[in-house]
């Protein structure tokens, strides 16, 4: 990847990818993030929207596995009704579980593609795997200090994307 905190696609929500363009693009294995991607922080269980989107893509054969930087309580609990292959404190960017949830899923880097709602964690985590990433804005962003900051340095890889998008 010649850009490495430049996402592949972008949608303003999660259930946007859905199985069609998902088979579009040639994957079979969707990698994701939890928490601000698919539900807030606030929110410990998956809700309707999430379950449903998730059976469409296992209708069509499309895998999906849960790799959070997030804690082993959030995760579990999350997961449990969903029962996808998860990995907790994944610590992303760093590529180990995607590598492993990709061995999970029985998919290639090729087939795979990793959905995020930040740049320098998950699209850097996707690319470090030589994946492609989608990212989505964060459902609560918070105003503290710190993701402001992190806001503000994402502003330019986005207008990257922007640019890239409209050649
Ligand atoms: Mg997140």
């Amino acid at each position: 990847m010649k850009f490495t905190f430049v996402p592949e696609y972008r949608f303003n929500t999660f259930d946007m990818a859905d199985a069609d363009f998902l088979t579009d693009i040639g994957v079979k294995g969707i990698i994701l993030d939890i928490d601000n991607t698919l539900e807030p922080y606030e929110h410990p269980l998956p809700g309707e929207h999430v379950i449903r989107w998730l059976n469409s893509l296992r209708d069509r054969g499309i895998k999906a596995a849960i790799v959070s930087n997030n804690g082993r309580e959030r995760v579990e609990l999350f997961n449990g009704e969903l029962g996808l292959p998860a990995y907790y404190k994944a610590k992303k960017p760093f590529k180990k579980n995607l590598l492993r949830a990709m061995s999970d899923m029985g998919t290639s880097p090729d087939d795979t593609v990793l959905m995020g709602d930040q740049v320098f964690t998950d699209v850097w985590a996707a690319h470090n795997a030589r994946i492609r990433a989608i990212l989505v804005p964060p459902i609560n962003d918070k105003r503290d200090v710190l993701t402001r900051f992190k806001r503000l340095l994402e502003k330019p890889v986005l207008k990257k994307y922007e640019k890239r998008k409209n050649k």
